[in-house]
């Protein structure tokens, strides 16, 4: 997988199980998640991920697909999380 410029991978830091999703921007500021997956943490309001790092599975397909057809990222909204 190519990541384009403008993009850093971010791993979920309580489970290096479960895919890594992109997110539009870069290391010093991650901005958004390219799915509403990438929005980890406290119902989807947070997100805790370790930058520039992929995990035990491979990359998520939804975040690849919408990276590589330039769509915007995706903002907070309420969805079930397994951490707080
Ligand atoms: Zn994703």
């Amino acid at each position: 997988m190519i990541l384009l410029e403008g993009y850093v991978l971010g791993q979920d830091r309580n489970d290096m199980n479960v895919v890594t999703h992109i997110y539009k921007g870069d290391f010093n500021d991650p901005g958004l998640p390219m799915c509403a997956r990438g929005w980890n943490r406290a119902n989807g309001k947070e997100y805790s991920i370790f930058r520039g790092n992929v995990g035990n599975v491979d990359v998520c397909r939804v975040c690849i697909r919408r990276m590589c057809a330039g769509k915007p990222g995706i903002k907070s909204r309420k969805r079930k999380t397994k951490w707080l």
